[in-house]
């Protein structure tokens, strides 16, 4: 398949050559003839999947065919909701690529920053903004934006949005924006709460499904060191000593933990910088252009911050403290292997962590292999898990094989007897 059969426009397609695409990714493949009709869309993916593209594409594309030059300042046309900064960021720059050769405005805006610069952009007009909910209510609440002619609207990564308390932010811009408008709902997971709020938005949408967040994890070669709490920092020194590892995003899970792991890669020559959200919006970006530039190492992060993060060829992650949300796993490991890219991801587990292991390896439906052989072994037992068959992972070729720590068969996911993902879906 390829871009032209998409019937995309000629000015996208030169665009899309230029970023290096060669062929559209499965979502962008059913999304895009979708959306170009004028459908509702229920897209079921997350970041990584090419999804940014499956819905810029198409706006693009309609919003410069109805571009009518009226006098004044053009209107708002389109409008991106997103849970985060750096998602929205990401979003701009999208646009500002997919569009390069389009005579389409946009913005991003979002909080946290002075609001000068951002409603100076608005006031020159603008066909697409794309933002976080707060700093949009907030603007248009001192009268900046106007919302009446929307007639794209999206809401991405829903659940994400829900998670982090934006549902009474969503429905509040619902009720700004015009009732007859083409709407997509983007989200990794579809349970219940986001369904409905998919209902309430969507009107006879059509549904695109994607890579479930389980099956995320396949591509990417996974490996688990058994360690305790304590030596952890230890291990984290002697993985990075390895020099094939250009650069490495390593997540903790609190912002504390995040500071202190840079402390400790200070202390012994690597650098690294944090971003979290008690570091302000400058100093986050310029800690991932620095981190994307080369320039720093490591870049440690909590999961809020990291969401959505993309970073072209990222190959190393590290989970210095494993989630105890298994979604949040994958979602970690997603910022590597993006597009076809391949990936790792090592995880530390102590003690206290196994039994999210256990939740985790459930989810993808595969036994994460374990690296025996390193210099901080763990004093502690893992929790025996049900025997599998067999697996298709292997660990990485200067690990101890696919053994256990204590030199068995391969453990797995409890319950489940195949390599393959699972396909739970929350
Ligand atoms: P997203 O899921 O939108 O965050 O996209 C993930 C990554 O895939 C981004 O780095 C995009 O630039 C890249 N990407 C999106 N579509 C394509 C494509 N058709 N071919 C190659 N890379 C792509």
């Amino acid at each position: 398949m390829s871009f032209e059969k998409l019937n995309i426009a000629e000015p996208i397609l030169r665009a899309l050559s230029q970023e290096g695409y060669t062929s559209p990714t499965p979502i962008q493949e059913q999304a895009i003839p979708i959306l170009l009709e004028g459908h509702d869309l229920l897209g079921c993916a997350q970041t990584g999947t090419g999804k940014t593209a499956a819905f810029a594409i198409p706006i693009l594309q309609l919003l410069s065919e109805n571009s009518k030059s009226t006098p004044g300042r053009k209107p708002i046309r389109a409008l991106i909701v997103t849970p985060t900064r750096e998602l929205a960021i990401q979003i701009g720059e999208s646009f500002s690529s997919y569009g390069r050769h389009l005579n389409l405005k946009h913005t991003v805006i979002f909080g946290g920053v002075n609001q000068l610069s951002q409603v100076r952009a608005i006031q020159g007009g603008v066909d697409i903004l794309i933002c976080t909910p707060g700093r949009l209510l907030d603007l248009v609440q001192q009268k900046f934006i106007q919302l009446a002619n929307i007639n794209m609207f999206v809401l991405d990564e829903a659940d994400r949005m829900l998670d982090m308390g934006f549902v009474h932010d969503v429905k509040r811009i619902l009720q700004l924006i015009p009732k007859k408008r083409q709407s997509l709902f983007f989200s990794a997971t579809m349970p219940k709460a986001i369904q409905e709020l998919a209902n309430s938005i969507l009107t006879t949408p059509k549904k695109v499904e994607v890579t479930p967040v389980s099956s995320t994890a396949e591509k990417i070669e996974q490996a688990l060191y058994f360690v305790n709490q304590e030596d952890k920092k230890d291990l984290l020194i002697h993985v990075l000593k390895d020099k094939s590892i250009r650069a490495a995003l390593v997540f903790t899970r609190t912002k504390h933990g995040a500071d202190k792991v840079v402390k400790l890669l200070a202390k012994n020559s690597i650098k690294a910088e944090a971003i979290h959200g008690n570091k302000s919006q400058n100093h986050r970006q310029r800690a991932l252009s620095n981190f994307k530039g080369g320039h720093t190492r490591v870049l440690v992060a909590t999961d809020i911050a990291a969401r959505g993060i993309d970073i072209d060829e990222l190959a190393f992650v590290v989970n210095y403290e494993i989630p105890n949300i298994p979604e949040t796993y994958v979602h970690r490991i997603g910022r590597t292997g993006r597009a076809g890219a391949e990936g790792k991801a090592v995880s530390f587990c102590d003690a206290e962590e196994l039994e999210y292991i256990r939740d985790i390896q459930k989810l993808i439906g595969l036994e994460i292999p374990v690296i025996t052989d390193h210099p901080y072994p763990a004093n502690y037992k893992p929790l025996p898990t049900a025997p599998k068959k067999n697996t298709s992972h292997k660990p990485f070729s200067r690990s101890g094989g696919g053994k256990n720590h204590r030199g068995g068969k391969p453990r797995f996911g409890k319950g489940n007897s195949s390599s393959k993902p699972s396909n739970r879906q929350n």
